[in-house]
């Protein structure tokens, strides 16, 4: 994990938040190249839900939230966490961290009884502060989709099952952010709520868990690295009736990278109003204030609430298992090391470096500008020129930070039209005509 978190500082990938003010806890800001690797994953992830299928439309709703649809979804009774506080250090931690009736820090059993601890942040809204203009940030990206669901089957006449797709920020006030971005207070969350028939909700849930470990492994997640965690009944949310974990190998322990839960009807029912002409089967609030009818209708024309199978990613907890994969430290025939994110090229921040050879030859720092305009056209993704006049420098910084191809632009480019391209994996050599860099660039992202 440190190797990591330097690697991202080096680079310009992570940084901590308000670092100059002496920094805010469990937050993190995405430099240069950060912001490209997240922004591809979340692409990926968008291609897949979104484009790559016919029945999942997508949705960017508002982060504030109203306190009605946390009441009824019931977050505000019970998203929570039980809190503990060591007497003796003075040190707070979630009670499922304390083993053995022990502080993990001093090892004292001088602990205070867990009490549960609200993890919604809470703010108001307008200039008036007397307490009931407030809002929440959503804890999830979730509730805003339900809230939608009448919207969105109005504008695009959908039947079921269809799905609803969102990437956005989540906030939740976490009582012990830790290791990097895997726990943080400000997170990303890519959400898919998929509304299906009651009676083939537990098909699709397979499938659900199916897909999605499929796709972190297209993302370059080893399999050998995840694992599937069915959770006990005891400890489910209380919205679901079955989830499962997929669990990652991080550095610091087998831990959830994503969750795949059945919802049952209970958000679309709680946030319903005259429950009782439907047929809902969860336990819902029953003092609903809302004036929907989050209800279907199928091909009989009888209303029906359905049941949503919900697989809920997290950005940045997928950002630090596909950094911790790609890390390699790699012996050189030489005898000398490379560190090399080997990262798979849809995700890599930057596809392709232009390098000139000599960094004051203005025909060849020319020509090198004129091939990353072209190369940037495509619109694969971030090229760049890399105007050091340092072939090795460069070579190491761009193995460092994934760039998949390293393009030379030197002397026989202007005698012979011809450049070298250096693949970062194998750290072949290979030299191609100029005009033929396009079709190359091309074809090696569409594999
Ligand atoms: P955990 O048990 O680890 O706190 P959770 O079960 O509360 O996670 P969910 O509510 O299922 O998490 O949220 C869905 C996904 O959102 C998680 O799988 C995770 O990837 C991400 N996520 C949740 N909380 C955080 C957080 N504090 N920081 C970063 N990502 C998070």
């Amino acid at each position: 994990m440190e190797d990591l978190v330097s690697l991202c500082k080096r680079r310009g990938i992570l940084y901590q938040s308000n670092e100059i003010y002496g920094g805010l806890q469990g937050l993190y800001d995405y430099g240069p190249l950060g912001v490209e690797l997240k922004n591809n994953l979340k692409k990926s992830w968008w291609a897949a839900m979104v484009y790559d299928r016919d029945d999942i439309e997508g949705l960017d709703s508002s982060i504030l939230t109203h306190h009605e649809v946390l009441k009824h979804s019931g977050h505000v009774d019970t998203f929570s966490d039980p809190m503990i506080d060591c007497k003796s250090c003075k040190s707070r931690w979630r009670a499922e961290e304390i083993e053995n009736n022990k502080c993990p820090s001093c090892g004292s059993s001088n602990l205070t009884e867990p009490r549960p601890f609200n993890l919604m942040f809470k703010t108001n809204i307008g200039p008036i502060d007397d307490g009931s203009n407030f809002a929440y940030l959503r804890p999830e990206t979730a509730q805003q989709i339900f809230t939608n669901f009448k919207n969105i089957v109005d504008s695009t006449s959908r039947f079921l099952p269809f799905g609803i797709a969102q990437i956005g920020k989540a906030f939740r006030n976490e009582i012990t952010p830790r290791n990097f971005i895997f726990r943080t207070r400000e997170f990303e969350q890519m959400e898919l709520e998929f509304f299906v028939e009651p009676s083939s909700a537990d098909k699709w849930y397979k499938e659900w868990v199916k897909t999605r470990m499929e796709w972190w492994i297209k993302q370059g997640i080893s399999k050998d690295n995840l694992k599937i965690f069915n959770v006990p009944d005891k400890d489910l949310s209380h919205y679901s009736k079955s989830t499962t974990d997929i669990m990652y190998q991080f550095p610091h322990g087998l831990e959830e990278l994503e969750g795949i839960a059945n919802r049952t009807d209970f958000d679309l029912g709680s946030h319903t109003k005259n429950q009782k002409d439907l047929n809902i089967t969860a336990n819902v609030d029953k003092n609903n204030t809302s004036n929907a009818k989050l209800a279907i209708q199928d091909e009989n024309n009888n209303w029906i609430v359905p049941f949503v199978i919900e697989p809920s990613a997290g950005v940045d907890r997928g950002i630090l298992a596909i950094l911790n994969e790609a890390y390699k430290i790699e012996k050189l025939e030489d005898g000398k090391e490379r560190l090399v994110l080997s990262l798979k090229s849809h995700l890599s921040p930057v596809k392709a470096a232009i390098i000139p050879l000599k960094k004051n030859n203005d025909e060849i720092v020319n020509n090198a500008i004129k091939l990353k305009k072209e190369l940037q056209k495509t619109g694969i993704g971030r090229v760049v020129v890399e105007n050091t006049g340092n072939i090795g420098k460069s070579y190491r910084k761009h193995d460092e930070i994934g760039t998949p191809l390293c393009i030379t632009v030197d002397f026989e480019t202007l005698e012979k039209n011809m450049v070298t391209i250096r693949n970062r994996d194998t750290m072949k050599q290979d030299q191609i005509k100029i005009t033929e860099v396009v079709t190359f660039f091309e074809k090696y992202f569409q594999t």
